[in-house]
């Protein structure tokens, strides 16, 4: 992320806390000494909220390296003033895995909690999870207490950025198509944040700020999901067909022709036997034909210079080899074999089809 300062790792992923980070300190501070706090007091404010932060880390590395169980790694982890942001490789698009790694996060909070609140119980000191207090010696693990129980609990709000929101389109995803429950999840968090806006105005003025955190990770969300649909970036497999018409290179002009009209197809695959031996586009065949060489065979028309791609390179590589060899078909092969062609109408064919699935 930018306007960042590497911290260090742990477990190979990078933290970073955010130039904007400072605030919060700066905040802390303020407030402590707006109510007459001594230096020590104040010192111990700041610790507190290192510490809290640290669970917040802790809290990002929850989902960190749950996703590594699934083979998905975590680029790094930066530090906020509003929380922390562990950017993974890629989006796990198993339901079940954007699950549990949404969840990972706020189980580590409610884990912290769990562990601090029967310390409590062992060591007989009365708990009020209802009560907070300002930061002292002796309540500071009170406190640390109930913030990481805040923590998840806020975290867990069914909204997007929140991990609740991913958590709700992952239960949603189980049921509906993933597009549409990310919609629901978007149209929830909209309400969300109003609500939050909202109370704000009569409460506590930081519910604002949370609402309008909401409400732009709503529109962030559905825009990064509609960008990921971007057809070019699939693979060349995809828009292959084997749908296309062969002839011998033995073969006349005349059959060339035959299957050009029969199939509305714009060039033919030429065939050595098993082997595929070049392309006859329909432009050249005409073009031999207003010539006069309509008796010949197909072999000394034949472009032999076809240009081959990988399946798996993305369609745009292949638009770009056609645009680059100023062809209009390129042969599909997976290790050395012919798998199919793609040219311009499969393409468009898949471009189709991809709209289509992303529209319902
Ligand atoms: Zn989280």
């Amino acid at each position: 992320m930018r306007n960042s300062l590497a911290i260090g790792k742990i477990s190979g992923i990078s933290i970073f806390i955010h130039s904007t980070f400072p605030i919060i300190i700066v905040w802390i501070v303020f407030i402590n000494v707006r109510q007459g706090y001594s230096t020590e007091q104040i010192s111990r404010s700041v610790a507190f909220v290192l510490v809290l932060f640290f669970c917040v880390t802790l809290h990002e590395l929850g989902h960190a390296l749950v996703a590594r169980r699934f083979d998905i790694e975590t680029k790094d982890i930066t530090l906020l003033p509003i929380g922390g942001v562990a950017r993974l490789e890629n989006m796990p698009e198993n339901p079940l895995v954007e699950l549990l790694v949404a969840f990972a996060g706020p189980a580590v909070n409610i884990l912290i909690f769990l562990v601090l609140y029967f310390s409590f119980v062992i060591s007989n000191i009365p708990f009020n999870i209802t009560g907070m207090v300002h930061i002292t010696g002796e309540n500071f693990f009170y406190n640390l207490a109930l913030l990481n129980l805040w923590v998840a609990v806020f975290n867990l709000i069914p909204a997007f950025p929140m991990d609740g929101g991913r958590v709700l389109r992952a239960i949603l995803s189980m049921r509906v198509e993933r597009l549409f429950a990310n919609q629901i999840v978007a149209a929830v968090g909209k309400i969300i944040a109003v609500v939050f806006i909202g109370l704000g105005f009569f409460h506590n003025p930081f519910l604002i700020l949370i609402g309008l955190f909401i409400f732009w990770g709503a529109r962030a969300e559905t825009q990064e999901e509609d960008h990921e649909l971007s057809f070019l970036e699939y693979t060349v497999e995809e828009a292959t067909t084997t749908e296309y018409h062969v002839i011998q290179k033995s073969d006349k002009l005349e059959k060339a022709v035959q299957v050009c009209l029969d199939e509305h197809k714009t060039g033919v695959i030429v065939m050595d036997g098993q082997v595929p031996y070049g392309t006859l586009s329909l432009h050249r065949i005409i073009k031999a034909l207003s010539d006069g060489n309509g008796n010949t065979t197909v072999d000394t028309l034949t472009d032999v210079n076809s240009v081959h791609v990988e399946y798996n390179e993305s369609i745009k590589d292949a638009l770009l080899l056609m645009q680059q060899h100023k062809v209009s078909l390129l042969f599909v092969t997976k290790y050395k074999q012919l798998l199919g062609i793609v040219d311009q109408q499969s393409i468009l064919a898949f471009c189709l089809q991809v709209n289509d699935d992303s529209d319902d």
